[in-house]
């Protein structure tokens, strides 16, 4: 349940909330606003619901007490109305302007990660992509320079100033990743391994939740919950096309996801046509889809010689082809940008069009 505070409540009010909350044997999550601050009393709370809304209702400075309808709780826009906005180094992701990670798929040498780094910054990168733990479909793929490459990314940094996000596929490579990366990815594959999950909402750094190719958003906003329950508040979401029928494509991004996400869930979300598409001529198109529709940002797959690349070669875009993107979503973003946003809509007109388990 939510416990919305009054605008005039005080410091002590709010904290004797807290303690309430925690006698209860339950934790309380606060979400400071522009005008009110939010406690969400998370966790099984069951037969217990009626008799604990009326002890928290009768609380000095609490305005009222509403149950959580939808099963993402912390991630919702009801707990917190305002966008999460996160900071990396230079960047802000999620304030409105536009992020663009660039970089190849995986850092295959020290001079790919530098070169790709030096390239994709001059044309207005703001993030540098690159994967040091790749996730094959086959055993016998390239499967990562593993740390070594997290070292020339670290490298790449330091030559371009760019923040780095890099993949983490198991709990036991957080520690190493959360040393060198800005910024922790979590791939398609592992969208539910809850384990990944609690253990990069361990850390302090932003995490980016790629959506699972087979889940729906209800999946995935679950899945960011498990992050933020787990104490790591900054989580970015990203779009990278989800299995369907089609075959001309690698994958079909949902673009109505974009949307829906900002008004279901208070975190930034980005776009990746590099792997929704598979193909390099069809990233610019779905970028700039992309930052029509309102993302926050595009990740794309960049390469000095994508024809040499030792994975996803076909969806790389060249050092000119990157500028061609830039040179079309810059300014598309500034003017999308200068467009009124609409209301948030009333919980009728998000209702689920489906069925799904927790
Ligand atoms: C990637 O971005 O490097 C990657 C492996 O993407 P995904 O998990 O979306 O397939
Ligand atoms: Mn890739």
């Amino acid at each position: 349940m939510f416990i919305v505070m009054s605008a005039r409540a005080t410091a002590e009010e709010i904290n004797g909330v807290k303690s309430l909350v925690l006698a209860e044997g339950m934790q309380p999550h606060e979400s400071v606003g522009s005008e009110r601050v939010v406690i969400a009393l998370v966790g099984e709370i069951g037969s217990d619901r009626d008799r604990l809304m009326g002890r928290f209702a009768q609380l000095p400075g609490v305005e009222t007490v509403t149950p959580i309808t939808r099963p993402f709780k912390l991630a919702s826009r009801d707990f917190h109305a305002e966008d999460t906005v996160i900071r990396v180094g230079p960047a802000t992701i999620g304030d409105g302007s536009l992020t663009v990670m660039a970089g190849p798929c995986s850092v295959e040498s020290r001079e790919v990660a530098i070169e790709t780094a030096e390239a994709v910054k001059a044309a207005g990168a703001t993030i540098l992509r690159g994967g040091a733990f790749k996730p094959r479909t086959s055993p016998y793929s390239f499967q990562g320079l593993g740390v070594e490459a997290l070292r020339y990314l670290a490298e790449a940094r330091e030559a371009t100033g760019l923040p780095v996000v890099t993949e983490v596929m198991e709990p036991s490579q957080v520690e190493v990743v959360n040393r060198y990366a800005d910024i922790l990815q979590i791939g398609t594959r592992s969208m539910q391994n809850y384990s990944l999950l609690t253990a990069v909402g361990r850390v302090a750094k932003p995490v980016m939740l790629k959506r699972g190719f087979g889940a729906t958003i209800e999946e995935w906003l679950m899945s960011a919950e498990y992050i933020i329950s787990s104490g790591n508040p900054n989580v970015i979401l990203c779009e990278r096309g989800i299995r369907t029928f089609e075959t001309y494509t690698r994958n079909t991004m949902d673009l109505s996801a974009v949307p829906l996400l900002h008004h279901l869930t208070h975190l930034p979300v980005v776009v990746d046509p590099s792997h929704a598409t598979g193909k390099a001529w069809l990233v610019k198109p779905l970028a700039i889809a992309g930052v029509a529709i309102g993302a926050d940002g595009v990740m794309v797959e960049v390469h000095p010689r994508p024809e040499e690349a030792l994975s996803d070669g076909e969806q790389s875009l060249t050092f000119d082809g990157f500028r061609s993107l830039m040179a079309a979503i810059v300014p598309l973003h500034e003017q999308i940008s200068r467009l009124p946003r609409d209301p948030l809509l009333p919980d009728a007109a998000l209702a689920v069009g489906g069925t799904s388990k927790h």
